[in-house]
């Protein structure tokens, strides 16, 4: 077993229950592996396929990714074919013979396809070592993927008692594993559960202010040429913000469900052979894509919910690399989605939750203490110390009591009428002689300046405070106006506290007095050879692209690290790298050193 995860694979060894699970398909158990993003699943099904005789069926929904799948495999000098609508009938007619003739090891298979009549026949021809189940909360009509083809999936345990079924998923509550284990007929005992964290993704909410300079100037602080995912709520945004990204010169492609399918296709297909591109996307993308070394994920803004955030950002640095999810919060997304939940057809109830799900998430954005506790928290694992590898934990977490400003702000907000937007009343607090304040008299009022020292953005970052807390709401009835709840009086008597994160209310006050020495080229420079990386980089995307196949098929960032780091001299110690086995060896290894020479 270890020689065929060293000689094929390239990895010394195995990573948390690997080894385990591996061992209980061999002997021809069934089970369900719950296991976060990037912590190696497939090889829980692709070894035991290696090893037991038979076709392993690899059950994907993904068509468009299948290719990719059988391609890395390929490469690695393992026997694997996809059978689906995407081949021509000489193609299938090819695959169907290997596999009669016995000469694949995997072979990946549409749920919808498997179930059919004429694939169960070719299937029942031919000796199977498992069937694995990929993606596998898709069987759950609880879950936010429900695909109806996968419960059909449910006949395998009658038709084909013998062989066993490994389900496969990174999200699945409790909920989701008793329906994938009731339907697949896998005993209660044999889950593991590899828990949720992602410890190499480093976690950041930061205020909404300017979304474009914030997005920029967090992309300047990515490592070079570094591929990553920027989450939009609308298609017109998408396209906007992929203008400007490119006219800013970073490339960067469009993708939401009003562009033509083949665009779309081709983009992802883009995105997934390029190393170093920005998708700017809908929420329309990214569903089981497999490229490992995505570094970040941006929400530009606010996600449906904390589910929906975890698998967004779930799907950086699927290589354990480090890699960042930044999170744009600002209190205009959070009005539009208690609008959108308000005035949605769905019942009582479902509103309700839904509800329920904004509210965990702006407790996310708007905590105070460990980010990543919260998120794991929402999943029921919980932990009491701090990460240490989130914005809250990095920087000092002290509370400062806005409750004074903010008594000032409601102030101004009632003694106008409840009938002006935000600017109009910083413009009040601040004692600005606008033509707009002369006309209504404003600069009469009581309130008129006695905010003056304050900077205006830390203004607008309360009032998105208190919006985002039922406190103020802005009415979009009434040309923005602000406008008092049912909570606002308490805050404005002074009676409970306002709570903004020091980090937030400092970092405020030394932007607007002009300080700001561009804090982004902090993040200190990488411990391996960053010209080197740069260097095989370009090699690998010349062999790809050559061969047509993604870049990680060559191989993935981290085993060009490993090189980068080790700098191998012969093709002994090219051996010794990480993801680095015997096909792999002999296809690339003299070529990478020769370009580690030269250099
Ligand atoms: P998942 O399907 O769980 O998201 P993958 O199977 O794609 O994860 O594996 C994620 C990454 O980890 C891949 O780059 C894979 O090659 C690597 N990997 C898997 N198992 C090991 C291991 N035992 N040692 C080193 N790297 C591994
Ligand atoms: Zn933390």
């Amino acid at each position: 077993m270890c020689d065929v995860l060293r000689d094929v694979f390239g990895y010394d060894s195995f990573r948390g229950d690997q080894e385990a699970i591996i061992k209980s398909v061999i002997d021809g158990d069934s089970g369900l592996v719950v296991m976060p993003t990037g912590a190696g699943k497939s090889l829980c099904y692709q070894l035991p396929a290696l090893l037991n005789p038979g076709v392993a069926v690899v059950v994907s929904p993904l068509i468009a990714l299948m290719a990719d799948q059988v391609t890395a495999l390929k490469a690695l000098g393992v026997s694997a074919a996809a059978y689906n609508s995407m081949l021509t009938p000489r193609e299938r007619n090819a695959v169907e013979a290997d596999l009669r003739a016995g000469q694949l090891d995997l072979i990946y298979v549409a749920p919808e396809r498997l179930m059919m009549d004429d694939c169960l026949r070719l299937f029942d021809e031919v000796p199977i070592s498992l069937f694995a189940i990929d993606e596998a909360h898709c069987l759950s009509e609880w879950g936010h993927d429900f695909r109806p083809d996968y419960l059909t999936l449910g006949r395998l345990a009658q038709i084909f008692p013998d062989v066993p079924r490994l389900a496969l998923t990174a999200t699945a509550d409790a909920k989701t594993r008793s329906v994938i284990l009731d339907k697949l007929r896998i005993p209660d005992k044999q889950q593991w559960l590899g828990g949720f964290d992602r410890p190499n993704i480093l976690y950041k909410v930061a205020d909404k202010v300017k979304s474009f300079d914030q997005l920029m100037a967090f992309l300047s602080t990515q490592p070079r040429g570094a591929a990553g995912i920027v989450y939009c709520q609308s298609r017109n945004r998408v396209e906007r913000v992929t203008e400007k990204l490119n006219a800013a010169g970073v490339k960067a492609l469009p993708y939401h469900a009003g562009l033509d399918d083949d665009v779309r296709a081709r983009n992802q297909t883009r995105f997934l052979r390029d190393d170093s591109l920005v998708m700017v996307a809908t929420i329309a993308f990214g569903m089981g894509i497999n490229k490992p070394d995505i570094r970040f994920v941006v929400h530009h803004d606010l996600p449906k919910s904390i589910e929906a955030y975890y698998q967004e950002t779930g799907r950086a640095g699927r290589d354990g690399l480090s890699a960042q999810a930044l999170l744009l919060y600002g209190a205009g997304d959070v009005m539009l989605q208690r609008r959108w939940i308000a005035e949605s057809t769905a019942d009582d109830a479902h509103k309700h939750v839904n509800r329920g799900r904004l509210d965990a998430l702006i407790n996310f954005c708007e905590a105070t203490t460990c980010r990543r506790n919260i998120l794991l928290g929402y999943f029921d694992d919980q932990r009491d110390q701090p990460c240490g590898h989130c914005d809250i934990c990095l920087t000092p977490n002290s509370l400062t009591d806005m409750r004074v400003m903010a008594q000032k702000l409601l102030s101004a907000v009632i003694k106008t009428g409840q009938s002006f937007g935000i600017t109009h009343i910083v413009d009040v607090l601040a004692g600005r002689k606008k033509e707009k304040i002369e006309r209504f008299e404003h600069d009469k009022l009581s309130v008129f300046g006695i905010g003056k020292d304050q900077p205006d953005t830390l203004w607008r970052a309360l009032t998105r405070h208190l919006v985002a807390h039922n406190q103020l709401v802005v009415d979009e009835q009434r040309y923005n106006a602000l406008r008092f709840t049912e909570h606002s009086r308490t805050v404005m008597r002074g009676e409970v506290p306002v709570l903004l994160r020091s980090s937030v209310t400092e970092h405020i006050r030394r932007h607007s007095r002009n300080e700001s020495k561009g804090d982004s080229n902090s993040e200190n420079s990488p411990p391996y050879n960053d010209d080197v990386f740069q260097h095989l980089r370009a090699l690998r995307k010349q062999l790809a692209s050559q061969d047509d196949v993604p870049a990680f098929v060559i191989f993935a960032d981290i085993t060009l690290i490993e090189m980068a780091t080790h700098i191998p001299k012969t093709l002994e110690e090219m051996a010794t790298i990480k993801g680095v086995g015997t096909q792999k060896l002999k296809r690339f290894g003299a070529v990478f050193l020769n370009a580690m020479q030269e250099y």
